[in-house]
């Protein structure tokens, strides 16, 4: 689900389109009205390949680095979240890498913070 902006404008060159019609084009670039951006499938297809890629690495590095393989994980999280908002909320079956990611990205996370925790609480009740 995408916010409607306050004012409409293009999305190709951000042209002022207050007061146009649907059926009207752009004046600025010529882009109709009412009509959205090209999902580039290759570029996307190659943000779900990095993705998870990220959340491999993130998963395997945990083992060698433990909790700071979180750090690791954000790229996974972040690039399969920002592939699911431009995919409309769903995952797209030819960008299951994606949702690897996202899983990989947060089995991790969850992981560092299930370390980080009880350390750090160790930490602060042995100062006392
Ligand atoms: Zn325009």
């Amino acid at each position: 689900m995408t916010v409607p902006a306050a004012t409409p404008s293009c999305w190709r060159c951000g042209y002022d389109l207050t007061g146009m019609r649907v059926e009207e084009v752009c004046p600025e670039c010529g882009t109709p009205v009412w009509s959205r951006p090209v999902l580039d499938a290759d570029q996307m297809r190659r943000d779900a390949g990095r993705a998870q890629t990220w959340g491999i690495v993130a998963a395997a590095s945990f083992l060698v680095i433990g909790p700071l393989a979180g750090l690791i994980a954000i790229p996974a999280i972040t690039g399969a979240a920002r592939l699911k908002r431009r995919c409309e909320g769903v995952w797209p079956p030819e960008y299951k890498g994606a949702r690897t990611a996202w899983w990989l990205g947060w089995i991790t996370a969850a992981l560092s913070i299930a370390v980080v925790v009880p350390s750090a609480v160790i930490y602060v009740i042995g100062l006392f």
